[in-house]
């Protein structure tokens, strides 16, 4: 993919941002951990996409102003677990015309379900499950259940499992393939109340602090959705072409 997008080499994997000092004439200095040691990078100009808990660590040195605002937001756990049932495991009514269609399923809370949400993967993609089965996609955790990390792989099949047979499986259909178990324990950053001003103070102390060209971006900086990250990268890339512009010119 990154050939085709013409990115060839520029893109590095694997590399971890451990460091960032400001360079002795104009720019920063990137210190990173690779799969051939350590490198250093000079850049006029940097956009931070990490997390928010990784770039308070990175930016403590700077700036402890920045590096504090950027360790209260809050990333609560999901789990994400991939299960597959026999299509004859679907209840009937949950088929239209035969197969089960569709995006998939969110769960309210009001519903007393504890799976936040399912995507029905092989309906969505070809070739997710062989013909005959389902795959299927479920979310479990949140903010108003973290105890899902102290859970065991098989206890989250098993809560998945019960709360599917609630409404979209036979309840007494087989046991599930469990497919793959994923925690992610810092999964998703929560939008609170005062998440803008704190990123508003993380910006600032950057700025107080004379970082210019530094940025901040990604999910915590330009909202959840998928689709609002990529909007993100488009007002980051633009941030970073002005300030270049400024910077020709000094
Ligand atoms: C389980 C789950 C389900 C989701 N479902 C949906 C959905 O259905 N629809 C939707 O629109 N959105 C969904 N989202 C949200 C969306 O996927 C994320 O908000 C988005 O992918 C975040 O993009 P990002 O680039 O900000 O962060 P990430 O994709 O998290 O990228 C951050 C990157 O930084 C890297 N990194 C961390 N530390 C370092 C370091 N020191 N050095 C270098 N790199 C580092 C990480 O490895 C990672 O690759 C979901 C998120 C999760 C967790």
């Amino acid at each position: 993919m990154l050939s085709h997008l013409g990115l060839g080499s520029k893109v590095k994997l694997s590399w971890k941002l451990t460091s960032i000092t400001k360079a002795d004439n104009q720019g920063y200095v990137l210190g990173y951990e690779t799969p051939e040691g350590l490198v250093s990078v000079q850049a006029k100009s940097v956009i931070m996409t990490i997390p928010s808990y990784v770039a308070s660590d990175i930016l403590r040195p700077l700036s402890i102003d920045a590096a504090d605002a950027l360790s209260k937001f809050y990333y609560p756990p999901v789990a994400a677990v991939t299960v597959s049932y026999p299509k004859e495991a679907i209840r009937k009514e949950c088929l239209i015309d035969g197969e089960l269609q569709g995006f998939g399923q969110l769960h309210p809370r009001s519903q007393g379900v504890e799976t936040l949400g399912t995507i029905y993967s092989s309906s969505l993609f070809p070739n997710r499950a062989p013909a005959g089965r389902v795959l299927l996609l479920n979310y479990i955790g949140g903010s108003t259940n973290t105890g899902i990390v102290s859970k065991t792989e098989s206890d989250l099949v098993e809560a998945v499992d019960s709360d599917l047979r609630k409404m979209l499986i036979n309840p007494r259909a087989a046991d599930p393939l469990a497919l793959g178990v994923r925690v992610w324990p810092q999964a998703i950053p929560q939008f609170l109340i005062g998440h803008l001003d704190r990123l508003a103070a993380a910006k600032s102390a950057l700025g107080r602090g004379g970082y210019d060209g530094l940025f901040l971006g990604g999910n915590y900086v330009a909202g959840v959705a998928l689709g609002r990250c990529i909007e993100g990268a488009y007002e980051s890339a633009s941030q970073v072409s002005d300030f270049l512009t400024k910077y020709a010119y000094k």
